[in-house]
This record gives structure tokens, sequence and C-alpha cells, in this order.
């Protein structure tokens, strides 16, 4: 039987898709977000949109026109550095576009949030537990202690799950990167220089196990990363939610990196952020549960060095819509034809984003990178 109420936890790129899509098929669906509202918090930078997932998800929900006309022109170029600046790749595809556009994270996420019916996203809404009760259904409980049920649960709530522990008991591991991130907006009139020395697309600032990685454009979304202990943050006696001890912090773990390159730490705006990289297993994967399941981060979280996480939410959350379109009677066979496909796709992506990782993160990269990009046939300077 189609389940009679479908309650979705979480309001990214993969919820947000897995209900645009139902809602295109007429099926109802209610998406429930922690956050009081879109803008709640940044969004972060830009995401390049691949062939087969995310842009395909992105013409399943037909938003593909909509998304084209909000890609960044330009967006696609790619420099990669080490920390003496010398440029191995400066790389622009032919006419400014190659097969992967780029576009705002926040822009992405508007032209989801806009496309749903008003009141099919419930914000302000964070769920503190799931379980399943005796009748097969699901209830969620919220903070401010109200509570819902639904027939089938979807969890869309990203690397800290409050529905993940309904299939698997894989918990996130630290993945080996700390890093922080920095912002500087309004670059071509503020900071001319450090647009030019970013460009208007990706770059990566490689050596000795750290990173100066990130997008340009209007506004330069940079991570400062390292491959350290997960202690390392907690171990330095630096308050990094201080931006000035946390910007003094970090230039002095890149103090033999080239001035021009620190500049952007230097010049960074005040909204210094900690992060760390957390994964779940390679291959993680559960048995068959029924009336539940996880799409996106989720589901599979891994470090960002191949840049899938956020195409594989989007296709996760369009394939799992039209597995429950397909099977409208029978929502146990779309759960099992949605994570018969998802689970090696999960698990290749993951593999490939730890191969990345190694690539930026070696004692001699940017070597590893140069030839990787070489080998797809990107000119080497
Ligand atoms: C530094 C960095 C760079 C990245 N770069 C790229 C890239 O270039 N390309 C790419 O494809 N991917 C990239 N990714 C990965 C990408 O950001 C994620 O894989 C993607 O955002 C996952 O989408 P999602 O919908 O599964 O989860 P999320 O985007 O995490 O969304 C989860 C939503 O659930 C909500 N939520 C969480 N908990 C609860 C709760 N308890 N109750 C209610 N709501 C809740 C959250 O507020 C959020 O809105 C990057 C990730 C990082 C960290």
């Amino acid at each position: 039987m189609s389940p009679r109420s479908i309650a979705i936890v979480g309001a990214g790129l993969s919820g947000l898709v897995l209900a645009r899509v139902l809602q295109m098929h007429g099926i109802e669906s209610t998406v429930y977000e922690g956050e009081a509202s879109a803008d709640a918090r940044g969004q972060g930078g830009a995401l390049d949109m691949h062939e087969e997932s995310g842009q395909y998800a992105l013409r399943e929900a037909d938003l593909y026109e909509q998304f084209r006309r909000l890609t960044q022109p330009q967006g696609e170029t790619m420099r990669v550095l080490d920390k003496a600046g010398t440029v191995f790749i400066d790389h622009e595809p032919e006419g400014g576009y190659g097969g992967r556009p780029e576009i705002e994270r926040t822009a992405l996420r508007n032209l989801l949030i806009r496309s749903l019916d008003p009141g099919r996203i419930v914000w302000n809404h964070k769920v503190t537990t799931a379980r399943t009760l005796d009748d097969g259904r699901h209830e969620l409980t919220f903070a401010d202690g109200g509570s819902t049920t639904a027939d089938l649960l979807v969890g869309a709530d990203g690397t800290w799950s409050k529905v993940r522990p309904l299939v698997s008991a894989a918990t996130p591991r630290y993945g080996g990167i700390s890093y922080l991130e920095l912002h500087l907006s309004d670059v071509e009139v503020r900071h001319p220089d450090l647009a030019a020395l970013v460009g208007p697309g990706s770059m990566f600032a490689l050596s000795d196990n750290k990173a100066l990685m990130g997008h340009g454009g209007t506004d330069i979304h940079l991570g400062a990363s390292l491959r350290v202990p997960q202690d390392w943050a907690a171990t330095r006696g630096v308050d990094w939610t201080d931006t000035t001890a946390a910007r003094e912090a970090l230039l002095k773990e890149f103090a033999d990196w080239s001035p021009d390159l620190t500049d952007l730490i230097r010049k960074c705006d005040d909204t210094i952020i900690l992060r760390l990289i957390y994964t779940l297993p390679t291959g993680h994967s559960w048995p068959r549960i029924p009336g539940v399941t996880l799409v996106g981060d989720a589901a599979h979280v891994m470090s960002p060095f191949a840049g899938e996480g956020a195409n594989l939410a989007l296709l996760d959350g369009t394939e799992l819509a039209l597995a429950i379109v397909a099977h409208e009677d029978d929502v146990e066979a779309a759960l099992a034809q949605y994570e018969t496909a998802m689970f090696p796709r999960a698990a290749a992506a993951a593999e490939m984003s730890a191969q990345g990782l190694d690539m930026c993160f070696a004692p001699d990269s940017p070597r590893a990178v140069v030839d990787f990009f070489s080998g797809l046939g990107v000119p080497v300077v």
C-alpha cells in the first residue's frame, strides 16, 4: 500500500528534492527542519553539479532551466598552487563552461525551497528522537516537546542524523582533517588582488599536509585545512570563536606560506568557523527496516575531497521519490529498490573521496593532484 503519511527530517538538498519530486507526482510529504527559516544559517560556497547525479536530479525536479540561469559564469575555472604560490594549473574550460556548472549553495537550496507548496516545510522543528511504534508507524519527538507520527520516515538530516539509529548503529568518525572556514566578501571591490589569486572558480593551494582551498566569485569561500589529530584544535590553547586569536593561530600554522596566499587569512571577514570533517565507514549499509530509510549525508557522509556529497544527496532524494512513485502500492519494494542502487554508489563515491583526501593532503602535495588533473587532460603550466 502507498504510505498514507511521509515525514522527511531535514530541509537540506536531499530532503528538499525528495519532497519536490514527490510533489510533482501528486504525493504528499512533510519536511521537518530544525532551523527557524531558510536564511537562519549561511550555506557556504559553490557546488559543481555533475551530469549523472546533481544535474539529472534537477532535470527530474523540473528545475534544470532555472538552475542554469543561477550558475556562475566562469565558475569552472581551476587553479592549483603550492605554498610558495607557484602555479601548476590555471585552467579555464573553453567558452567558460565545462560539464559541471557551479552554483552557490544558498541559491540552489532556495530554488528547491521555493519549488515546494507553502506549508510543506515545517521550520523550527528540531527532531530529538525517532522511534518505531508497536503498530509499525514512526514517531518523531521535537525539541519543543511536540511529536508527530508517519507511515514512512526518511532521515535527510545530515551527519548527525537522529533517524539513523533506527536502521544502523554506525556513527560518524573524525576523518583526519580539521579546518577553519573563511569568508571574504565583495572581493572584486575590497580585495581585487585576492580575487585574481583565487580566480572565479576553484583554487587548491596545497603543501605539507595543509591546504587553502575554496571558490572565488563575488565572495571567496575558503577552507584553511590541516591533516591533524582530532584533538588538534582543542589542545592549541586557542579560543577559536575569537576571530583575532583564530586568525593569529592560523597564520602561525601557515607561517612558511607565501604572503600572497596567507593574505587570504589575514584579510578574511570576522566570521571564522572551526569545523572537523566526519565520515561514516565506506560501504555503510543496513538491512531493510520497514518504513524507514536515509538519504544524503545521513546515509553516507564522506570527506568532501571528491565533490560528491551534494550531488549524491540530490540523486538519493530523486531516486527515492521515483521509486515511491513507481511502487505506489508497495513502499517496501520502493525502499528496497532505492537502497539496492544507493549502497554501492555511495561506497564507490566514499572510496573516491578518501583517495581525494590523500591526494590533497600529502607531504609532497600538490604533486598527486596535478598528476590527477593532467591525466584527465587538463593542461599543466
Ligand atoms: C567543506 C565542505 C565542502 C563540500 N563541498 C562539496 C562540493 O564541492 N560538492 C559536493 O557535491 N558536495 C560537497 N560537500 C558535501 C555536501 O555539502 C553534503 O554532502 C550535502 O550538503 C548533504 O546534503 P544533505 O541534504 O544530505 O544534508 P545537509 O545539507 O546536512 O542537510 C541536513 C538538514 O537537516 C537539518 N537537520 C539536521 N538535524 C536535524 C534535526 N535533528 N531535526 C530537524 N532537522 C535537522 C539541517 O539543519 C539541514 O538543513 C562539501 C561538504 C563540506 C563539509
